[in-house]
């Protein structure tokens, strides 16, 4: 495949030096080229740590930032005229749906959205994607190329060492006119966590009885420098805790390294927001409850004993 040709952006950091490693790591070190875009309004920073990620050019777009997906995608057809890529990665976020489907619309090529892995083949490239509400996968073979391929968060491949050099370039901005503008932008109600980016969460769900006891499931998450999550009907329902703090189907999705459920059952539309941790520790009174098959680590028990006692032995 050394004639495969990359272009990953993302508006979200992270995410686009992942998507860099994951290209690096489908078109090989020596072979092919992985390109990257940097979009305007991005932290100083981007630049370094994507070259470190394994791209072979870095083009950063200058100009005023734009959240109008019109705007990007002209911005973008102009770069995929020039470096013509056999792949065009991007992340799965809200916005980078958007322009994965205007992108598309523009150039008339094929985009898919939710992938959750992907392999290039002689005949096409296959994709996972999440399907049934992330409770199956969808396994879709993509006939023409170049494609889209929009990649959810949580998707990484390991550090590929980096090549020679990066080239770098500048292009400004297009002065299209956009179809939507920002009138405003509010705080968020539900507070400010950023629950997708804990390495750590403990999670509450309704085997709690009452607000006064989520002191329990904090000490646990101190003890553990843990970020605390809830189930749907705690934020939803109870209001004990705010939004930002609800993982799953129409929460936020998570992938800790470490992912403690406490009085969780395990519905599916909670599975779905967590099943990308690493390791899964459950704490629950019924042996029978769901979430223990998804769970490395199963405590049988009531947590009024089970969570004070593990806090304890952490020191805590
Ligand atoms: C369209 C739709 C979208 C949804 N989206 C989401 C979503 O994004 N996130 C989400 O979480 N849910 C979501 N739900 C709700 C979901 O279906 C479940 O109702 C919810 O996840 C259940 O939350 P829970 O596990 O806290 O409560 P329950 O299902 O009531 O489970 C409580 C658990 O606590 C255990 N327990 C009770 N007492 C104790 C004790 N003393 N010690 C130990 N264990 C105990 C019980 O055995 C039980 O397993 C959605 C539902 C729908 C229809």
């Amino acid at each position: 495949m050394n004639d495969e040709r990359v272009l990953c952006v993302s508006e979200e950091p992270d995410l686009g030096i992942a998507l860099v490693r994951l290209a690096r790591s489908i078109v090989g070190v020596e072979a092919g080229r992985v390109f990257a875009v940097v979009l305007p309004g991005s932290a100083p920073d981007v630049i370094e740590r994507i070259a470190a990620g394994g791209a072979d050019g870095i083009h950063v777009l200058e100009g005023a930032a734009s959240s109008d997906p019109h705007v990007v995608a002209e911005a973008l057809s102009a770069l995929v005229s020039d470096l013509a890529p056999t792949l065009i990665l991007m992340g799965s976020t809200k916005r980078g749906r958007e322009l994965a489907g205007r992108l598309a619309g523009t150039l008339d090529l094929p985009a898919t959205t939710g992938v959750t892995g992907l392999r290039l083949e002689a005949d096409g490239i296959r994709i996972d994607r999440e399907a049934l509400s992330g409770n199956a996968v969808a396994v879709e073979r993509i006939v023409r190329r170049p494609a889209i391929v929009a990649v959810m968060s949580g998707v990484d491949a390991p550090p590929a060492s980096p090549p020679a050099s990066t080239e770098r370039s500048s292009h400004p901005m297009p002065a299209t006119v956009p179809l939507t503008e920002r009138t405003e932008a509010r705080p968020k109600a539900g507070g400010q966590l950023e629950i997708e980016k804990a390495e750590r969460i403990v999670t509450i769900g309704r085997g709690l009885q009452k607000k006064e006891d989520l002191s329990i499931v904090e000490a646990l998450a101190k003890a553990l420098r843990a970020e605390v999550g809830c189930t749907r009907p705690l934020a939803a329902e109870a209001g004990w805790l705010t939004d930002d703090h609800w993982i799953g189907l129409t929460g936020h999705r998570v992938h800790p390294k470490l992912y403690v459920a406490v009085g969780v059952s395990g519905a599916v539309q909670h599975l779905v927001g967590m099943r990308s941790s690493r390791v899964v520790v459950a704490i629950n009174k019924d042996p029978n409850a769901p979430i223990f098959a998804q769970a490395d680590y199963r405590v049988t028990g009531d947590l009024y004993q089970v969570v004070p006692a593990l806090t304890k032995a952490l020191g805590g």
